[in-house]
């Protein structure tokens, strides 16, 4: 009967005009909606303000019937149903924000099939009363909005998300659309296998935001630095994010003695407090917030020019969220980090202790990853593209490393070293190990897996532990190696690195800057 009452790819035109007021699909949306109206499941990937909603939002208004919508963020739902309930669009949402009258009216009106759209939370969508009317209801399909929060490798994993696969098993021939605006390769699986999705369809967008420069500076003076960096902007809108309550009010005073309109923001702050200062910067009546990563989630503000990192972010999901905050107008924009190794140090002993804990080795891969992108020497905007698992081989031209660039050696002999190593340790083993092998160490497990009577065994014995990292992290960030963050980031070869190994292709790489990563020789990814 779903095939009957299937709509021609015009009439999804119409309804897109004639609901929602907009003359063209944005990249991928058409596809997925269609899929989606196939009784496809289907898995949509695209950054923040992409237009996820509208690829729920349409098919459930365009086709009869009810459509369920689950949503961990109450004031977004709020929104939403505001939104649609102005264009006309039955919509309601069902969470512990309501009374319980107002709760039985929406249920009431869910009892006569009069809505369209119903937004619930988790909570609510796992309620044993709710399955079984989700069960006698039979909506035409179910949307899961902000999925990353179902898996454990995304960064903001929520138990009661992590239930949601309940849902399918009563539901089974309901289909299901995850979205998210954030997941590597491991997350993505982890949504697919705990959602039960049935070979989904899945869209990814581009995640370049090719206005925003990525820039790295070395952290010597912060304070300075900061203050420096904010007065060169002239009153432009602006978010610092920083590690700790503290350092966002120290930080925000030190700029206000400068002259500076800013205030900090962060969870222990009184909340009318934070709805001032968050009302204040949206109306440019404050250009500078200092904020810890409780500030974010949901600030829809154009023209903010630069975010400045002041302390590194756990994971590149994390970073590219915040930077993603700069620029939403599309015009130029500035993400400043401000690294320091020894900041970086820190934190890795802090995800030591958590040592044998699954949850803390992920953490400190999505750390090693972010790390990595502090020291890239080569386009920053490859790492964190090549990290969403989106290759290219043009560098940007809009990064520090691309506009300062260092300087480049031809690098084949290096390279072929390191791939046949990776290639003769069964590509079982980290960056570490790998390192070792090549730099000849007696080291004990080196001896134990027989390592040192490979070929390749002490083949970079002139270079040094930094200079090796460096050579290996360039090689995964141009793609002919990938870590496997599912085990110990194993380093493996990917077709690109054929060629290189049968010396068919040229490879220039940067000059390893040893100063930068000296103090790092400890890391043990
Ligand atoms: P996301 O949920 O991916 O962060 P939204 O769904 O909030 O993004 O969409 C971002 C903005 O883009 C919204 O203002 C939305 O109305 C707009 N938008 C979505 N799809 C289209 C479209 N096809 N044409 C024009 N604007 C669109
Ligand atoms: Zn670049």
């Amino acid at each position: 009967t779903l095939s009957e009452a299937q709509p021609t790819t015009s009439s999804l035109q119409q309804t897109l005009a004639k609901v929602f007021g907009y003359t063209e699909f944005r990249a991928g949306q058409e596809a997925v909606i269609e899929h989606l109206l196939e009784g496809r499941d289907t898995l949509v990937l695209m950054p923040t303000g992409g237009g996820k909603s509208l690829c729920y939002q349409l098919p459930a208004v365009h086709q009869p019937g009810l459509t369920v919508v689950i949503s961990p963020l109450l004031s977004l739902m709020q929104d939403q149903v505001e939104a649609l309930q102005a264009m006309g669009v039955a919509a309601e949402a069902l969470h512990s924000g309501l009374t319980s009258e107002q709760s039985l009216n929406v249920l009431r009106r869910l009892q006569n099939s009069e809505v369209s759209l119903l937004y619930v939370s988790p909570e609510r969508a796992l309620q044993h009363a709710f399955i079984e009317r989700l069960q006698s209801y039979q909506p035409r399909f179910i949307a899961i909005d902000e999925a990353h929060c179902i898996s454990q490798w995304g960064h903001d994993f929520r138990p009661e998300y992590g239930q949601l696969g309940q849902l399918r098993q009563v539901l089974p021939n309901v289909p299901f659309m995850a979205l998210t605006a954030t997941a590597d390769a491991a997350t993505q699986q982890d949504i697919i296998e705990r959602l039960g999705l049935r070979q989904p369809y899945c869209h990814r967008s581009s995640f370049d935001r090719p206005n925003i420069r990525y820039v790295v500076q070395d952290k010597y003076k912060p304070f300075k630095q900061v203050k420096d960096y904010v007065r060169k902007q002239k009153g432009a809108a602006g978010i610092i994010y920083c590690g700790s309550r503290k350092k966002t009010e120290d930080i925000a005073e030190s700029l206000q003695d400068a002259g500076v309109r800013a205030a900090p923001y962060h969870a222990g702050l009184a909340s009318e407090l934070k709805e001032t200062t968050l009302r204040q910067f949206l109306r440019d009546d404050l250009d500078v917030v200092v904020a810890t990563v409780a500030f974010g989630m949901g600030i829809n503000k154009p023209n903010i020019r630069y975010v400045i990192h002041f302390d590194i972010p756990r994971s590149i999901e994390s970073y590219y969220q915040e930077t993603g905050r700069a620029g939403r107008d599309g015009l130029p924009a500035e993400a400043l980090l401000l690294y320091d190794p020894s900041d970086a140090q820190w934190i890795r002993r802090i995800l030591d202790e958590h040592d044998n804990e699954h949850r803390g080795i992920v953490e400190r891969q999505k750390f090693s990853a972010m790390q990595a992108m502090a020291e890239a020497q080569t386009c920053r905007r490859l790492v964190l593209l090549n990290y969403f698992n989106e290759f290219s081989e043009k560098e940007c031209g809009n990064c520090d490393l691309c506009l300062d660039p260092p300087t480049r050696f031809d690098a084949l002999e290096d390279a072929q070293k390191a791939l046949s190593c990776v290639y003769r340790v069964g590509q079982q083993f980290g960056i570490s190990h790998v390192v070792e092998v090549l730099r000849g160490s007696k080291n004990q497990k080196v001896l134990e897996h027989h390592h040192h009577e490979l070929t390749t065994y002490g083949l970079g014995r002139d270079q040094t532990h930094e200079y090796w990292y460096s050579i290996l992290r360039q090689l995964i960030h141009r793609g002919f190696l990938v870590q496997d963050i599912r085990r110990h980031a194993a380093l493996q070869l990917t077709e690109e690195a054929r060629p290189i190994l049968r010396g068919e292709n040229t490879l220039e790489l940067a000059k390893p800057r040893l100063n930068l990563t000296s103090s790092q020789s400890k890391i043990t990814d």
